[in-house]
């Protein structure tokens, strides 16, 4: 008998919650689901990561109007995983003029933006909730190379990309005045960090010049918001120790000659102890193992993940 994904029997839904992290920050947050970030300006405002359908963008929507009626004048993406983006045209109503993503992610989604928006519903539906008001693809209309800086009346907003890590497109939105990071996957708090898509020995590097930023809140991907310096630091170490014990648990796969299945065991044997209680951690893990097996197998391009090849890698893992 075929074992389902882990996230399929998961299907009790988060409570979203909105705080106010400084004078123009926001973050909305889902008890582990992916997070968004709000920034409101004299002028307009800025949204990181738009839900995953224009349904449950609504709902940060209605969040948002509770507190400005300004323009939400720019969605930014962090990357192109599916479930960030395809809530986008919700906003193209409250104002949105300007879809931003960095080169990486605009390839990305012209390279396997389908084949991931089908993998990633049929591996976690819960977080697609009525997945029939997605009208297709989300592009950016507005493609920065390394960083793009907005000015949104005296509020400097500063769009980056700083490196390689959860993707090759990966980017953050930092604000230097108030020292708050929205951070994208790149690093993430009290769950797992997925890799299926990572560049899994840049990634560290990344979250270094994260750190050098030395920010004093910091919205991760999933999990709460962070509320200190050195808050934000646990979250990058956490999220690095993710990383650092996957590849190197891979690499050492390599080193003795293991199959996936043997790479899958001896990873669990490394991960389990630290990371076995973690919110989507089961989740993740096959597709991680997956991906780290790969590059240390030399695979620098991540393979593309299509619905057919998730079923085979879970059955091969888990029968
Ligand atoms: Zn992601």
């Amino acid at each position: 008998m075929t074992k389902t994904f882990a996230s399929r029997a998961d299907l009790s839904p988060k409570r979203a919650t909105f705080t106010r992290l400084s004078e123009h920050a926001w973050a909305y947050t889902a008890e582990g689901d992916p997070n968004s970030g709000v920034v409101i300006a004299e002028n307009a405002a800025l949204v990181v990561d738009t839900t995953a359908t224009p349904a449950m963008a609504r709902q940060l929507i209605s969040q948002i109007r509770r507190v400005t009626d300004r323009p939400i004048k720019y969605v930014v993406l962090s990357h192109y995983h599916a479930v960030r983006v395809l809530g986008a045209s919700a906003f193209f109503s409250e104002g949105a003029q300007e879809i931003i993503a960095s080169r990486g992610t605009r390839e990305l989604i012209a390279e396997r933006g389908g084949q991931d928006m089908q993998s990633e519903i049929e591996r976690f539906p819960r977080l697609f909730d009525a997945v029939e008001t997605v009208p297709g693809l989300t592009w950016p209309t507005l493609v920065f190379e390394r960083d793009l800086t907005l000015y949104l009346g005296d509020l400097e907003v500063q769009i980056k990309h700083v490196g390689m890590g959860h993707t090759k497109g990966d980017t953050i939105v930092w604000l230097p005045q108030e020292r708050v990071l929205f951070s994208g996957d790149l690093v993430e708090f009290g769950a797992a960090a997925y890799t299926g898509d990572a560049q899994l020995a840049h990634w560290p590097g990344t979250l270094e010049v994260l750190r050098r930023l030395s920010p004093e809140k910091l919205v991760p991907g999933r999990g709460p918001a962070l509320l200190s310096n050195a808050e934000a630091n646990r979250a990058i170490d956490y999220t690095k120790s993710f990383v650092e014990t996957l590849l190197s648990s891979a690499r050492e796969s390599i080193a003795a000659g293991h199959d996936l299945r043997q790479a899958f065991a001896h990873a669990r044997s490394r991960m389990d102890p630290l990371f076995g209680d973690v919110f989507i951690y089961e989740h993740c893990l096959p597709f991680d193992v997956s991906r780290a097996f790969d590059e240390a197998s030399g695979i620098s391009h991540p393979r593309i993940w299509t619905a057919e090849r998730d079923r085979e890698m879970w059955q091969a893992l888990q029968d």
